[in-house]
């Protein structure tokens, strides 16, 4: 069952979605060779706790245990669902973090794809095709579409256009008072299919899109999922609403690309289709 949003949900949303990106931004300000991913969780708890809100995936429940950080931190060759470790991130490392609260009710969900300074140009172009996929798929969020436009967009740049690996495993999702809600929002998919497309639909639209092959495999820690052929992965995720406008972007990657600029052990994701 599609749960449509009200105005008033919708801001509440919003209002949990600029934390998450304020979340991001926090962590792209401080993120440098060295750190590890235990010590961005812990300031991205202490932010998000800071505002009177609960992160969103600390204690989720999977089937091997509650997922332990208020981060995924996907590193390279991992998707999705990275455990936040000691391992110190390197220069060169492709770092996928996911963040999402709980806040006055309603859940914010959004992804970025940081790079800790400069990477191969074939990881270089994945990023700048993954979140133009991200941007595509948000411009098929319209009143009358339905949610395999969203997908097929995405899989036409990313799978047909580029050769690149589309993850058929794991989907966006419907956003609001759960963090995961119907419908399922595929990154592939056929134009025309699916539910349609209505107003005061929220979803998070999350391409994740691998350099090689398609193929996941997890870990025996029943969370990390990485690509078979461990080749780099990458995951943009955008939680928006859709008006009778068109689609209403909730999440900020604007606040998340400042703080990017800033810092001088980032570099900036290039914008390229
Ligand atoms: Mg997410
Ligand atoms: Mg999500």
């Amino acid at each position: 069952m599609i749960y449509y949003k009200t105005a008033e949900e919708i801001e509440l949303i919003r209002q949990s979605c600029l934390l998450v990106s304020k979340t991001h931004a926090h962590v792209a300000s401080i993120l440098k060779p060295g750190m590890t991913g235990l010590q961005i969780d812990k300031e991205a708890e202490t932010l998000i706790r800071d505002h009177g809100a609960i992160p969103a995936f600390k204690g989720y429940p999977g089937a091997a245990g509650p997922f332990p950080g208020s981060l995924c931190v996907s590193i390279n060759e991992t998707i999705v669902h990275g455990i936040p470790s000691d391992v110190p991130f390197e220069e060169g490392d492709v770092l996928s973090i996911d963040c999402g609260v709980l806040w006055h009710g309603f859940y914010g969900d959004a992804a970025y794809t940081f790079k800790l300074g400069e990477v191969a140009a074939d990881v270089e172009g994945l990023l700048a095709v993954t979140r133009e996929c991200l941007y595509r798929g948000i411009a098929e969020a319209r009143v009358g579409n339905r949610i395999g436009d969203i997908g097929f967009a995405i899989q036409e740049l990313a799978e047909r256009q580029h050769g690149y690996g589309v993850v058929r495993e794991l989907v966006g999702h419907g956003v609001g008072k759960q963090l995961h809600e119907a419908p399922e929002v595929p990154n592939y998919g056929k134009r025309g299919r699916g539910p349609l497309i209505k107003e005061g639909l929220v979803i998070a639209i999350e391409p994740m899109i691998n350099l090689g092959g398609r193929q996941v495999r997890q870990l025996k820690d029943g969370w990390t999922v990485i690509t078979r052929d461990r080749k780099v992965s990458a995951h943009y995720e955008h939680t928006i609403a859709v008006g009778l406008n068109g689609p209403d972007i909730l999440s900020d990657h604007r606040m998340i690309e400042e703080a990017i600029s800033n810092n001088p052990e980032l570099s900036e994701v290039s914008v390229k289709s």
